[in-house]
């Protein structure tokens, strides 16, 4: 470990792990590796430590902190609760796996939304700020006061997982109404096949989408409804100032912020105004632009 050494974040995916050095604002290293084909959780962590060292050895100064951002939910006791796309890591001690990528050198890890949702309040200079991530899931986080909220440690801000439709669909969490069951992509899509009666693929729907088709817009006004119901929950108790709608679903539907705006309109009442949604500025580089700016929140 180095003071002035540059900061490495690491983006942990379900198919890939993305690497990024900054000193200071610049970037001084960055790669992308794949998950080999057939793994085991120790394999995988092998790779990882691999390339973590590797990278760090190309630095001329070593890295003074690494950040993590995982996808995976993460019990109290730091091992791997569930992780669908890679579930060989269940029962892992990730705090564990983490702090041994590079002996000596403080590592801090947190959940890909949050780190997403810090990374995006930063590039938005908003202190106070809602971020929800539309793709395979709904996640995102929440920044307060320029912080992580609830923060390190205290687990992640599952946005995806707050009920928003008593007797909704069934969550992959085994709930009804979650607002992942109705608004991620996957779930989006299955709304509007039953609006179209066939199939809808994502290209579809964007194209209907953009030519204002009524079973796209009506299938995207429900999962703008749901998004609107959970940001609303979580305006009335936080406070936020702005929400960033980003992700790969939401982030190829252009003016899917302008109908969110409208929905988080409807639920206004008095003397309280509604957020406002605006399109993420980072797209699929937020989370770990996160683990880079969490890493330079690190210290020994
Ligand atoms: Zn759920």
């Amino acid at each position: 470990m180095t003071e002035d050494g540059p900061c490495l974040g690491v983006d942990i995916g379900g198919t890939k792990v993305a690497l990024r050095a900054e000193a200071g604002a610049r970037c001084v290293a960055e790669t992308v590796f794949a998950w080999q084909p057939r793994h085991s959780a120790d394999r995988d962590l092998a790779q990882l430590a691999a390339h973590v060292g590797g990278l760090s050895e190309r630095l001329a100064v070593p890295p003074r902190a690494v950040g993590v951002a995982v996808p995976a939910t993460v019990g109290p006791d730091e091992r791997v609760t569930a992780w669908p796309s890679r579930p060989e890591w269940t029962g892992t001690d990730l705090g564990a796996a983490l702090r041994a990528l590079l002996p000596g050198t403080p590592v801090a890890w947190a959940d890909d939304g949050d780190l997403g949702a810090l990374a995006e309040a930063r590039a938005a200079d908003c202190a106070d700020l809602l971020y929800i991530g539309v793709g395979t899931g709904v996640g995102g986080g929440l920044v307060l006061r320029g912080d992580l909220c609830p923060g390190l440690g205290r687990g992640s801000f599952e946005i995806g997982h707050t009920v928003v439709d008593l007797g909704g669909p069934r969550c992959v969490c085994g709930r009804r109404g979650c607002l992942q069951a109705i608004a991620s992509g996957p779930a989006t899509l299955r709304h509007a096949a039953r609006l179209r009666g066939s199939d809808v693929d994502y290209d579809a729907l964007r194209q209907a989408w953009l030519d204002a088709a009524p079973w796209a817009v009506a299938a995207l006004r429900r999962t703008c409804r749901a998004l609107a119901a959970a940001a609303t929950g979580v305006q009335e108790l936080l406070h936020p100032r702005l929400l960033l709608i980003g992700g790969g679903f939401a982030s190829g539907l252009p003016g899917l912020d302008a109908l969110l705006t409208e929905h988080l309109a409807g639920l206004a009442r008095p003397g309280h105004p509604p957020l406002t949604a605006r399109p993420a500025a980072l797209g699929g580089l937020s989370s770990l632009r996160g683990a880079v700016e969490l890493a330079r929140r690190t210290h020994a």
